[in-house]
């Protein structure tokens, strides 16, 4: 999608501290963290929904790989997983790494 913010940074037209990528899927760090590491986890085609992502269990594998990855980087309490969906309408799975059980 030519306006899409999220297909912007997979194409390199619009800069990202990346955290991971392969084949199908990149993980920026949030531009507004929530915490430090805060990361987003989206495929690199367009799909509106994280519902509309095939292979939709190879993403959360996926998920799962870079949080236990994040934890240890962070060292991290846990990652909280949170799919809004509502900002960009580019499906995106938040990856927030918790210090603290009081955090939100
Ligand atoms: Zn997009």
């Amino acid at each position: 999608m030519d306006d899409c913010t999220f297909c912007k940074i997979v194409k390199g037209e619009i800069p990202c501290q990346k955290v991971y990528e392969d084949d199908h899927y990149l993980a920026f760090l949030d531009i507004k963290p929530l915490s430090p590491g805060h990361t987003l986890l989206i495929p690199k085609d367009h799909y509106r929904w994280v519902y509309d992502v095939p292979n939709f269990g190879q993403y959360w594998e996926v998920a799962r790989d870079l949080a236990l990855k994040l934890k240890d980087q962070h060292q991290a309490k846990f990652i909280s997983f949170l799919t809004l969906g509502d900002e960009v309408p580019h499906a995106h799975i938040h990856l927030i790494p918790k210090y603290q059980s009081s955090q939100p």
